[in-house]
């Protein structure tokens, strides 16, 4: 009973790595509909009752979810959560670590959220300003989440459920603010969420891995599993040694 939150920022032919090209994001669509994947909101992934579920989440909030994810999204019938940096909104994605071609890319208007809400799509929190939340004191951090989640409940009158980690990075007291306040935390730590995840960071896995239409459409079957467990353990080794070297660099 595989299940996966997919992660999506924006959708652009720019090639950045964390651009998908509004033609691989209709692939996607039409291979989860033609794989009988039932699509539903993060909360509810872990709870879904179908032999395969998905949720669909599109981090940042960029405007291009607007012209480009929300028609193919509309034309499968299908739903996502966008998360949004709530400080930011109607503004651009310049924020540190945004690859260049994305820094002068306009973000939702509050307009065109309230838009997208009332046509089904949910949104929830990523801060307000997209700070790596760890380097902040922990009252700052805690401010970052909260004022994000009331301001867009303020906006759509919906609440918000699902929190979003700026850049997947957060300490135990940030994720205790988040289980305190929100359904769910999403990680970027890659995995399928099973029975032993944590509500407070559920794995997702990253549009980026599945840029070829042969994985999505093998994502939920026993390769699709092996794929993503090793693309994880790769990731997983790439990080420790970056630490390391790190490390070494600093003494
Ligand atoms: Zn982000």
């Amino acid at each position: 009973m595989p299940r996966a939150i997919l992660t999506y920022h924006s959708i652009d032919d720019s090639g950045s790595i964390v651009s998908t090209t509004t033609e691989t994001l209709r692939l996607h669509l039409a291979s989860l509909v033609a794989q009988g994947v039932e699509v539903v909101a993060p909360g509810e992934v872990a709870e879904a009752r179908s032999p395969s579920a998905v949720a669909l989440t599109f981090d940042d909030g960029f405007a291009n979810f607007y012209t480009d994810a929300f028609p193919a999204l509309s034309l499968n019938g299908l739903t996502a959560t966008v998360l949004i940096v709530a400080g930011r909104c109607g503004q651009s994605g310049d924020w540190a670590r945004q690859p260049p071609a994305l820094k002068t890319r306009e973000l939702l208007t509050w307009s065109k959220i309230q838009e997208l809400q009332a046509a089904g799509i949910e949104f929830g929190a990523h801060s307000m300003t997209h700070p790596s939340l760890p380097d902040l004191p922990i009252d700052k951090a805690a401010s970052e989440i909260l004022d994000s989640k009331r301001a867009i409940e303020d906006r759509t009158g919906a609440a918000v459920e699902c929190f979003a980690y700026p850049y997947g990075e957060y300490t135990q007291p940030i994720a205790d603010v988040v289980a305190e306040n929100f359904r769910i935390g999403l990680s970027t730590e890659m995995g399928f969420v099973t029975r032993g995840s944590s509500f407070e960071a559920l794995e997702r896995i990253d549009a980026y891995y599945l840029r070829s239409a042969f994985w999505i459409d093998r994502l939920f079957a026993p390769l699709g599993g092996r794929y993503i467990a090793c693309r994880a353990a790769a990731r997983g080794l790439k990080k420790r040694f970056e630490k390391i070297t790190a490390r070494a660099s600093a003494q």
